[in-house]
């Protein structure tokens, strides 16, 4: 068989390695912890910097097709893995790794990111409050994730009170918003594209704690304005696999948040929800294979995230049987940390 290597050693990976398992598939995870519950769930594991050329080269030299499961792998050293094609492509993680890049490359393609400024100097924070007002969000450009890296911003005096970490930022207003729904299509290497209901999702200190689907009138009348540009972004970037933009479903349609070149957490009900889960669909996307469906096999969805939780506080969620219990197999249940996450079907159609 083939061997799929997997750039990312967490939980978005180890469900990636379990759908390749099914389709015949080894993977061999690249992660720079000595820990990994994707490596747990692998066949191969190498554990080694994401700066190791000689390292990456030897991980490619084992691997068909590339992929990765964590969108701050820095670019450059990529281009030791010579050959093996990596999809998606480092373009599509450049620009997805930088909120600047991104945001630009939306507005370019006709979207409505909030908005938005650089910081250029330490008076940056001052200018951008200027320009855009308050309040805001001021966010670092990179290897932010789970709000991590993040400042809210109510007025002048928190600026005052802030120190700006001497690294590259950006300001955006904050976007009054009715919910926050997601993107998640799939790309083919043939080109051909297909999308999953999107989810409204729900964050809990920045934190998303819980994605539904459908997610109600709001969002459903805008996911095709959202659908149409998450398309472009794919197209212009020649994407392969599965990609993912967030949104803010505002008065004025729908605002763009961010991307994520990979699987997202707003799309793990597709495991059971859908005819097709994300994982499934992003393996055959990297491999070439047929695309499946996305449709939803039941009338709706909801997806738990279980943070914090430790492995004996979250068995109990079992004795409903309706209730799809994933843990992750992580070690220490800290604060913060995503442990596991639940999903239950909702099997009847609900009364409009
Ligand atoms: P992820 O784990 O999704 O990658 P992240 O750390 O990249 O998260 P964002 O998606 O930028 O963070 O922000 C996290 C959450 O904070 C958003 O989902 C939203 O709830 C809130 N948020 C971020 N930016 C804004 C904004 N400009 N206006 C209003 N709310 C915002
Ligand atoms: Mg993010
Ligand atoms: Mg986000």
């Amino acid at each position: 068989g083939s061997t799929i290597g997997i750039l990312g050693g967490g939980q978005l990976g180890r469900m990636m390695a379990m759908a390749a398992a099914q389709l015949g598939y080894r993977c061999h995870i690249y992660a720079p912890e000595s820990e990994s519950v994707a490596a747990d769930v692998a066949a191969d594991f190498t554990q080694g910097s994401y700066s190791d050329e000689a390292a990456l080269a030897a991980f490619a030299a084992q691997c068909d097709v590339v992929t990765y499961e964590f969108e701050n792998v820095p670019v450059g050293p990529l281009a030791a893995l010579g050959d093996v094609p990596l999809r998606a492509n480092a373009r599509a993680l450049e620009i997805a790794q930088d909120r600047l890049a991104e945001k630009n490359f939306v507005a370019d393609l006709g979207g409505t990111p909030a908005p938005y400024r650089a910081l250029a100097d330490e008076t940056g924070l001052f200018k951008a409050i200027a320009a855009i007002g308050t309040p805001g969000i001021l966010k670092t450009r990179r290897d932010g994730y789970d709000g991590k890296g993040q400042w809210r911003i109510r007025d002048g005096c928190d600026a005052d009170e802030l120190t700006v970490p001497p690294i590259p930022m950006i300001y955006e207003g904050f976007v009054r918003f009715a919910t926050e729904f997601s993107v998640i299509m799939v790309r083919g290497l043939d080109g051909q594209v297909r999308f999953w209901d999107s989810a409204a999702n729900e964050h809990d200190g920045g934190i998303l704690s819980r994605s539904t689907v459908p997610a109600g009138r709001v969002v459903v009348a805008q996911v095709p304005a959202a659908r149409k540009l998450a398309a472009a972004v794919a197209e212009t970037l020649d994407y392969v696999g599965v990609l993912t933009l967030e949104f803010f479903a505002t008065d004025d349609g729908p605002v763009f948040n961010e991307m994520a070149p990979r699987v997202h957490n707003s799309g793990h009900w597709t495991i059971e929800g859908a005819i097709t889960s994300q994982f499934e669909n992003h393996i055959r996307a990297i491999c070439g294979l047929p695309l499946g469906d996305c449709g939803l096999r039941v009338p709706g969805a909801v997806m738990d995230n279980l943070i914090g939780t430790t492995a004996e506080e979250a068995l109990p969620i079992l004795k409903d049987p309706a209730a799809h219990l994933h843990l992750y197999g992580k070690g220490e249940a800290r604060e913060g940390r995503k442990m596991g996450h639940v999903t239950r079907l909702i099997l009847q159609e609900a009364d409009e």
